[in-house]
């Protein structure tokens, strides 16, 4: 047998809960919701649903259950876990013709509450008929990272333009072809941007365009570390979108394996030394392609905004008339240091953290020493791995501690994850003896000493302060 499905129009309805416990407020909670006028009957309830009784938010009938109490309501559900009472009011209800749900209890409901995903006023509803709810909700689950949230906007904004719409497009054929163009349009990232005239004024010009408006666009993506885990949800989606991908090389290849097949994939590999020329040719691309109606993404290492030049790209974009979005990404400090268990602030040894980058002589030059070599702050230095010495010797002449704790990490959040520990006058030994390779991150600062105690990921820190005795030569030779 097969369930009928139908969405209930609950508004000022009287609806019964037979149950004041936590499934029965959950019940409750939900029919609120929806705008049921909700009674909840039972000789005890919780202390959420007393103040939602005493709010005449909800009517209490205190008590134990009789049969009078199905003289209103348009539905009931049972949640008392009393199975013998579950009985009876199925086949009162049954009498009366009211639609009955006993939770858990396929067998004796009348009607089924689905899992829901929520995209108001779009609303997704899952059944297994009964048979299995727990696959139910990893159903739900999965629809949850699948649905983008901007459907709920973009049908309340498609409710307002109803009757234009139908007016300026009668055929159903056409109509249909407006609904496909406005679903991959600007419109949606207007409507993410929370920018609600701009979109109703974009969606009027495509009721309009009898062809595609051929407006490209380009997402600015921080594709995190490595791990695709720490991919956000948005960036997925972009991903899903896309057309063309422009990537760097530290983008893994799991994060790339997320896009959508059929997207072209550019490697825009940037050479140290040689970015003036690629960045000037990354911007021609991005033009290239989004002038020619693609949506591109632009998907950098880490976060766009931290020495990702995405700044840069931006300021470009905008002075070329290109509509863009910017999703961020987790940057390699916060990744490698919960990968490495190094808190970056701990009350105990840091209030402050500095993201810095050392990537070449020039730079490390207009540096603030004094001001670095502080006490109880945290470091966290991008690109230095070939700056390693000038970094020590410059720290410990402006007076930081020669026994500062510091954590390499190399390939944070990879599954080739290392992670080199000792004191600051150690630093470039270390990286050394231990051949330290980029990418690599160098945090310095009290925190670093945790590495040793708090990691958890990959392998054990290589290294120490010395406490411990160092690795036997045999292992890291
Ligand atoms: N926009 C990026 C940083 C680009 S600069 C971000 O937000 O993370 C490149 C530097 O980032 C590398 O030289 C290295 O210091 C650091 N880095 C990036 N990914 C890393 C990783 N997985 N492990 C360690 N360091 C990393």
């Amino acid at each position: 047998m097969k369930l009928y499905p139908l969405f209930a129009d609950l508004s000022g309805r009287a609806v019964l809960v037979v149950g004041g416990g936590v499934v029965g407020e959950r019940k409750a909670a939900g029919l609120l919701e929806s705008g049921a006028q909700v009674t909840v009957g039972a000789p005890e309830i919780t202390p959420e649903l007393r103040r939602w009784a005493e709010s005449g938010r909800i009517r209490w009938f205190a008590g134990a259950f009789h049969d009078s109490w199905l003289d209103e309501p348009w539905l009931v559900i049972a949640a008392t876990g009393d199975a013998a009472l579950h009985a009876h009011i199925a086949e009162q209800a049954a009498r009366r013709r009211i639609f009955v749900n006993v939770v858990d209890d396929a067998e004796r409901s009348s009607f089924h509450v689905p899992a829901v995903v929520d995209r108001a006023p779009v609303t997704i509803a899952i059944s297994s008929g009964g048979h299995a709810p727990m696959l139910a909700r990893l159903l739900r689950e999965r629809m949850e990272l699948l649905i983008d949230p901007v459907v709920g906007p973009l049908a309340s904004l498609l409710a307002q333009l109803r009757s234009r719409i139908r007016m300026r497009l009668p055929d159903l054929a056409r109509r249909r072809r407006f609904y496909e163009r406005l679903l991959g349009s600007p419109v949606q990232s207007l409507l993410r941007r929370g920018q609600w005239a701009l979109a109703e004024a974009a969606a009027e010009r495509l009721l309009d365009a009898t062809e595609p408006l051929g407006a490209g666009s380009v997402v600015l993506l921080g594709a995190g570390p490595g791990d695709p885990g720490l991919l956000s949800l948005r960036g997925l989606r972009a991903l899903n979108e896309a057309d063309v991908i422009l990537h760097d090389r530290l983008v893994s290849a799991e994060v790339l394996a997320l896009a959508r097949r059929d997207a072209e994939r550019i490697e825009v590999a940037k050479q140290a030394g040689n970015h003036q020329t690629t960045q000037a040719q990354i911007h021609a691309l991005m033009l290239q392609h989004a002038s020619a109606g693609r949506r591109v993404v632009r998907l950098k290492g880490g976060d766009p905004f931290v020495f990702g030049r995405g700044g840069e790209e931006l300021e470009f974009l905008r002075a070329h008339g290109i509509a863009y979005e910017v999703v961020p990404g987790i940057t390699a400090a916060l990744a490698c240091a919960a990968y490495a268990g190094v808190p970056l602030t701990h009350r105990d040894h840091a209030q402050s953290v500095r993201l810095v980058t050392a990537h070449c002589q020039a730079s490390i030059d207009t540096l603030d020493w004094p001001a670095l070599a502080q006490e109880r702050q945290t470091l966290a230095v991008y690109m230095g791995t070939s700056e390693l010495p000038v970094i020590q010797q410059q720290l410990l002449a402006h007076g930081r501690a020669a026994s500062t704790p510091f954590a390499l990490v190399e390939n944070g959040s990879r599954l080739e994850q290392r992670v080199i520990t000792g004191s600051l006058d150690q630093l470039v030994e270390h990286a050394r003896r231990y051949e330290l390779r980029p990418p690599a991150l160098l945090i310095i600062g009290e925190v670093a000493a945790l590495a040793e105690t708090l990691a958890w990921y990959g392998r054990p820190p290589e290294g120490g302060v010395g406490r411990r005795s160092p690795l036997p030569e045999a292992l890291t030779a």
